[in-house]
């Protein structure tokens, strides 16, 4: 809400899940968030190729699915989405939410 001005659906992808899952305790935090119940934040995206790197299988479907904008500090990912028109990115920097690549660079309305 605060980032966006509007209400959105956090998801999170199964491969994602299994990936801050192997990183283990410093990502517990994470993991705790993402998966508690109480939270109702997060919709569980299920991932039909098993064991597919994480980083492939957003790329993948943000491609097929332009209704996506993918968050993620990491840099190679980033630079990936970058190159998929139409797909905006959420990072955090200085502790804030930004948006890279907002849609009225695409020709939505402004407000
Ligand atoms: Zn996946």
């Amino acid at each position: 809400m605060g980032c966006l001005w509007v209400r959105c659906i956090p998801c999170i992808t199964d491969c994602v899940m299994a990936e801050i899952e192997k990183l283990g305790q410093k990502y517990r935090v994470a993991l705790r968030i993402a998966k508690d119940p109480r939270f109702e934040r997060f919709e569980r995206l299920p991932c039909t190729q098993k064991g597919t790197y994480a980083d492939d299988c957003l790329v993948q479907r943000v491609t097929q699915h332009k209704c996506y904008i993918v968050a993620t500090v990491d840099r190679d990912l980033k630079r990936r989405i970058r190159k998929i028109p139409g797909v905006p990115i959420m990072y955090i920097s200085n502790h804030r939410y930004n948006i890279e690549r907002m849609p009225d660079d695409y020709g939505a309305p402004r407000f």
